[in-house]
């Protein structure tokens, strides 16, 4: 089945769905392939008037899309993640080709969008409002749960996928209709998710994705009051800027923005999970996620064990074109990716960092930066305090709890923190004193469909998956009985 390869024009859409209709445009934007730097396709750069057009289609369709049953909702969905899970082939090789992750890494992330569909598909059917029986004299209360209107969900290039099904699962399955904008850099996986969705069933208006100018088509989602929700993940400034921009008409806002994790390794804990922890936090997705361990704090008595442990995993990892077979790690996004990392490590090494290993990767191309391993790093190099989103392990000693606690809190990020420790004790103390979102205790991943996903602090307010999810996308009704005698 190829239905949907890149390659076959007359079968992956290049353009816009706005109220069923697929719709080009006689402007355009050029999807590039990190891996070759080739160009992959093209996508619609939408008019002002078709973005007010498909704000129009989704309130059209919500009034009658909100009115349809749980169960109605609960088989577009199943339905929608059945096609996902068909062509998941299909959509892991789109998804490699516009965002350079290795196919096997792409087929995860599938199989983790899916797990997003189905889990809302299944949570709205036992999603129900409360009834306090006379709780104080003469009156009984009853909550009803109401989705709140036409939601944007505006999504990042590193997960083309995952971002969308989190979203967009919750707010379908609450009763919203919804406006996509996914990034420009990886359109076409999430018009490939949108086409199945087309197929599953939903009805026309429901689900409308929209590419082009993320500065005017943000701008208009938040500034239109018949857009009641935003659903934003990417770089906190433009969350913040979004958030600005929709104060006017007071819209329900869910922001999952930058993270800065820490990942702490005590002396009591079992180092070879803890390394290979690590390398699968660090690595994936070349570095390039927000709850990769960014800041990593170990323990000083165990330095002479592990740089040794840590190089001899690196040198295992391969670099290259993520369609190649046995591939670890692909490109970078693009080549600012590849000079803001390049930036960090210089600063780094410039104030006393040392380089104990680097991959050497020079034939792969522009867009390629090699697994480096860094030590003696310390909170004066901007590497300590940044998101480094690259493929890059930049180690700093420690030598007391209470340090390390106050080291990892000292962020305005709070997002995702990990730490091992084989002391059931320390476990809880440490898990209580970290101020994240999320902990990984022994873990270095945290995210599940069936676990609340989000941070605190400037990395965001709301959270997506797990049991309150589809919360984001719902208001709450409170009916009061009086009751006559
Ligand atoms: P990153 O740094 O991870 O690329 P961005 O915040 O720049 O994160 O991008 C995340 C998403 O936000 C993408 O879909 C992008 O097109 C969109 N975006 C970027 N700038 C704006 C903006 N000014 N208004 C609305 N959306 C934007």
């Amino acid at each position: 089945m190829n239905f949907l390869q890149l390659n076959d024009n007359q079968l992956i859409k290049q353009a816009n769905l706005i109220d069923g209709q697929w719709l080009t445009s006689n402007n355009s934007i050029t999807v590039y392939n990190p891996a070759t730097t080739q160009a992959l396709g093209e996508i619609p750069l939408i008019d002002e008037q078709n973005v007010e057009n498909t704000i129009h289609a989704a309130l059209k369709s919500f009034n009658s899309y909100s009115k349809s049953t749980s169960y109605e909702k609960s088989l577009w969905l199943l339905k929608w993640y059945d096609l996902v899970l068909a062509h998941a082939d299909d959509l892991a090789k789109i998804l490699t080709q516009e965002q350079g992750k290795p196919l096997a890494e792409a087929k995860a992330e599938i199989q983790y969008a899916a797990s997003f569909i189905q889990w809302f598909a299944e949570q709205i059917k036992s999603d129900h409002g409360l009834t306090l029986a006379e709780p104080v004299a003469g009156k009984s209360f009853a909550t009803h749960k109401h989705p709140v209107g036409v939601a944007a969900l505006i999504t990042p290039w590193n997960f083309p996928a995952a971002m969308i099904t989190r979203k967009a699962a919750a707010a379908l399955a609450a009763g919203c209709t919804i406006i996509i904008k996914p990034s420009e850099l990886t359109p076409f996986t999430a018009i490939a998710l949108v086409e199945l969705a087309q197929r599953a069933g939903f009805p026309d208006g429901a689900i409308n994705l929209i590419t082009g100018d993320a500065a005017m088509i943000g701008d208009k989602l938040c500034q239109d009051v018949r857009v009641k929700k935003l659903s934003f993940t990417g770089s906190t400034r433009v969350g913040q800027q979004l958030f600005q921009q929709s104060a006017n008409n007071i819209k329900r806002l869910s922001l999952e923005l930058g993270g800065n994790a820490p990942f702490i390794i005590f002396d009591d804990a079992n180092l070879d999970q803890a390394i290979s922890a690590l390398i699968q936090s660090k690595f994936r997705n070349n570095g390039q996620t927000c709850v990769a361990a960014n800041r990593i704090y170990v323990d000083i008595k165990l330095k002479q064990q592990l740089v040794p442990m840590l190089i001899e995993r690196l040198k295992q990892l391969t670099c290259g074109n993520g369609l190649t077979e046995d591939v670890d790690l692909g490109p970078m996004i693009n080549s600012s990716a590849v000079s803001k990392v390049a930036t960090l490590v210089t600063d780094a090494l410039a104030k006393g960092a040392q380089c104990v290993y680097q991959a050497d990767i020079k034939h792969l191309g522009p867009h390629y930066y090699p697994a480096t391993l860094l030590t003696e790093v310390n909170m004066q190099m901007a590497i300590a305090n940044s998101e480094i989103f690259g493929p890059v392990l930049a180690i700093q000693w420690f030598s007391h709890e209470a340090e390390v606690i106050s080291l990892a809190n000292n962020t305005d990020a709070g997002l995702a923190a990990y730490f091992f420790s084989d002391n059931i004790h320390r476990c809880q103390r440490v898990a209580n004193a970290l101020d994240f979102g999320m902990v990984g205790i022994n873990s270095g991943m945290v995210s599940h469909a069936i676990s609340p996903f989000g941070g605190i602090k400037y990395s965001g307010i709301g959270r997506e998956g797990g049991h309150t999810g589809l919360a984001e996308y719902q208001y709450i009704k409170a009916h009061c009985f009086g009751h006559l005698s």
